[in-house]
């Protein structure tokens, strides 16, 4: 007992700092539900610490930089039959995103084709979407096929899978960050901003992002009137991409044995919305 009470009065102020960094951490964390459930039936809650603002700000910024960059290069949208393609499945995918979340159809979409040997394709927050020449050309892609890629992102962009993956860089850094940034201290916007910059691109998405992707992905493609079941086809084809060097978007994406048999499950779920819109 006396042991004890000589170790708190010792560390009485570290035990008192850390209490206080953890309340403020969890007023600073906040539990939302990104989108809604729809046909898929995706409901997980999510937790966030790092701002929607901040995370968009990072996405502007960065898209505009390596948009003006292929620009320059003339490597954007260079070929009009290709963009024309590209912006026209993307368009009646974002139609699409109301059934997910209705805010989204006020975000500021733009869509673009960089002509780039890599296959890879990809959707920063807030709806900036990138499709590389290499994976319309290397796999011979088909329509419903690139409807199933962009839908897959399109989807990791309604969760805010980055800002979700950015908010536990935040909480795992913790300490001064987490109480400046509870403290609004003016120089925590950098640190937010790092944060939020490396949860844009580049890390690979956990297992839990890449099945709620999935299967939000062949409902979106679905709904827009293009066969979910090209979902399947798609990552088959990117499997085989690349031989010894596996495509970039396969480590952003990493593989899971089972995707297969959860997007046959739930492609034939979304079929009747399929059939429904090819009606239209
Ligand atoms: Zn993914």
């Amino acid at each position: 007992m006396k042991q004890t009470l000589n170790i708190q009065r010792r560390h009485g102020w570290k035990a008192t700092a850390a209490a206080l960094a953890t309340s403020l951490m969890l007023a600073s964390c906040q539990t939302v539900q990104t989108t809604q459930a729809g046909a898929v039936g995706i409901d997980r809650k999510q937790t966030m610490a790092v701002s929607a603002a901040s995370m968009e700000q990072s996405a502007n910024k960065q898209y505009g930089q390596l948009m003006a960059e292929a620009e320059k290069k003339g490597k954007l949208n260079a070929d009009t039959a290709q963009y024309a393609r590209v912006k026209g499945i993307a368009d009646k995918l974002i139609r699409q995103t109301t059934a997910f979340r209705p805010d989204a159809l006020n975000w500021k979409w733009e869509v673009n084709v960089l002509s780039a040997p890599e296959v890879n394709a990809w959707c920063m927050p807030g709806g900036k979407i990138a499709v590389y020449s290499g994976l319309i050309d290397k796999l011979k892609i088909t329509d419903d096929e690139l409807a199933a890629v962009m839908g897959h992102e399109i989807a990791h962009a309604l969760r805010e899978h980055s800002r979700e993956r950015a908010s536990e860089q935040a909480v795992a850094g913790i300490g001064i960050t987490i109480l400046a940034t509870v403290a609004g201290v003016g120089q925590i916007g950098q640190k937010g901003m790092e944060y939020a910059y490396q949860g844009l691109l580049g890390l690979p998405n956990s297992r839990a992002h890449e099945t709620e992707a999935d299967r939000m992905g062949v409902e979106l493609a679905a709904r827009a009137g293009y066969d979910p079941r090209a979902a399947i086809s798609l990552w088959q084809k990117m499997g085989e991409a690349g031989g010894s060097e596996p495509p970039k978007f396969m480590s952003t994406h990493p593989p899971r044995a089972d995707r297969v048999r959860d997007l046959t499950a739930y492609s034939e779920r979304v079929m009747p919305l399929y059939q429904q819109a090819k009606l239209k």
